[in-house]
C-alpha cells in the first residue's frame, strides 16, 4: 500500500511540475521563482560546482550536441527491448493477434524515419542566396515582424516569421523552436517531419501502454487472481482489491509494470504536447509567435514595463487562411519547391 501511494504521489508531482512549468513559463512568476531558487542554491553549493553545473547546462541547452539524441535512442531501445523480451513473448503465449503485437514495431520504424529526417533536414536556413525569395513568402504584420529588420549576426534581412537561432547561429525561415531532442531547429522545411515524428512517437508509446495493460488485465482475468484472498498485517483474510493486484503485478513483473508506468507518463506528456503542436499547425502559428503573441497581448498587464503614453500593440495572426490551407502550408512549404526547382 505504502509503495503504491508513494509512486502515485511521485507521478502526480512530476505531472503537476510539468503543467506548472508550461503555465508559468509565460508569466513572470517562474523567472522570479528560478531567480530566488538560484540565489538560495548559490549560498549552499560551492562556487566551483556552480560553475561546472552552469557549464554543463550551457553545453546541453545552448550548443549543438548529440546528448539528447543518444538519450532518446537509449530510452527507446530500453523500452523496446523490454517489450520484445517479455511482453511480446507472454502475449504470444496468451494468443494475442500477431498484427496487434507488431504494431509498435511498425510505428518504431516510421518514427525513426521521421526522427532522422527531423535531425538532418534543413529547417529553412536563410542565406544570401535565398534571402530574397524568403522575403516574399510572408506579409509583415508590423507588430511582431517589421520590414527592413536585419539580423546583426548573419547580416541578412529578416523575412517575416523568421528568427535567429542562437544555438545553431543561423536565421531560420518560419522558425518554430530549437529542439534539443533532434538537435536541430524546427522551421518551414522540417516542421512536417517534426509533427509526424511527434505523432508516431505518441502513437508508439500509447500502443505499447495499451498492449501491456491488456496483457496484465488478461493475466489477472485468466488466473482468477481477483477471486483470491490474502492475509493482511493483522492476520485477517482480505479479498484481493485493485491496490493489492497492482502491487502483486509489480512484484511479479517489475520491469513490465515499470515500463508501463513510464510509457503511460510519456503518452500523457507527449499527447499534451502533440495537441498543442496540432493547435499551432491548425491556426498557422509557430511556437515563437504563440509565445511572443501572448506577450504582446500581455502588455495590458500591469507587470509589463512600458511608457504610459505608448499604444498597446495587439498582435493579430494574419497568416491563418483556414484549416486545410494552414495544414498544406506545413506539409507543402512553398519555398521548398522553389529551392528544389533551382537545384
Ligand atoms: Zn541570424
Ligand atoms: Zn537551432
Amino acid at each position: 500500500m505504502d509503495f503504491l501511494v508513494l509512486f502515485l504521489f511521485y507521478l502526480a508531482l512530476v505531472l503537476i511540475g510539468v503543467v506548472m512549468i508550461c503555465i508559468c513559463s509565460k508569466t513572470h512568476y517562474l523567472k522570479g521563482l528560478v531567480r530566488g531558487a538560484a540565489q538560495i542554491i548559490s549560498y549552499i553549493i560551492p562556487e566551483c560546482l556552480q560553475r561546472a553545473v552552469l557549464k554543463l547546462l550551457h553545453y546541453l541547452f545552448h550548443t549543438r550536441n548529440h546528448t539528447f539524441i543518444l538519450l532518446h535512442l537509449v530510452l527507446q531501445g530500453m523500452v523496446y527491448s523490454e517489450y520484445t523480451c517479455e511482453v511480446f513473448g507472454y502475449c504470444r503465449e496468451l494468443e494475442f493477434p500477431l498484427h496487434y503485437l507488431l504494431l509498435p514495431y511498425l510505428l518504431l520504424i516510421v518514427n525513426l524515419v521521421f526522427f532522422t529526417l527531423s535531425c538532418v533536414s534543413n529547417p529553412g536556413t536563410i542565406t544570401k542566396a535565398n534571402e530574397l525569395s524568403f522575403l516574399q513568402v510572408y506579409e509583415f504584420d508590423e507588430v511582431m515582424f517589421s520590414k527592413n529588420m536585419k539580423c546583426s549576426t548573419c547580416n541578412l534581412r529578416k523575412p517575416a516569421r523568421s528568427k535567429h537561432c542562437s544555438v545553431c547561429n543561423r536565421c531560420v525561415h518560419r522558425f518554430d523552436h530549437h529542439c534539443v531532442w533532434v538537435n536541430n531547429c524546427i522551421g518551414a522545411w522540417n516542421a512536417r517531419y517534426f509533427l509526424l515524428y511527434l505523432l508516431t512517437l505518441t502513437a508508439s508509446a500509447g500502443t505499447m501502454a495499451v498492449v501491456s495493460t491488456v496483457f496484465l488485465v488478461q493475466l489477472v482475468v485468466l488466473s482468477d487472481l481477483y477471486l483470491e484472498t490474502y492475509v493482511d498485517d493483522l492476520g485477517h483474510f482480505q479479498v484481493v482489491d485493485i491496490v493489492f493486484l497492482i502491487q502483486y503485478l509489480f512484484v511479479t513483473f517489475p520491469r513490465i509494470v515499470f515500463m508501463l508506468g513510464f510509457v503511460v507518463m510519456l503518452s500523457l506528456l507527449l499527447g499534451g504536447y502533440l495537441c498543442f503542436a496540432l493547435y499551432l499547425a491548425a491556426t498557422n502559428q509557430t511556437t515563437n509567435e504563440w509565445y511572443r503573441g501572448d506577450r504582446a497581448w500581455c502588455q495590458h498587464c500591469p507587470h509589463a514595463a512600458r511608457p504610459p503614453s505608448a499604444e498597446p500593440q495587439v498582435y493579430r495572426n494574419i497568416h491563418s487562411h483556414g484549416l486545410w490551407s494552414n495544414l498544406r502550408e506545413i506539409f507543402l512549404p512553398a519555398t521548398a519547391h522553389y529551392e528544389r526547382k533551382k537545384n
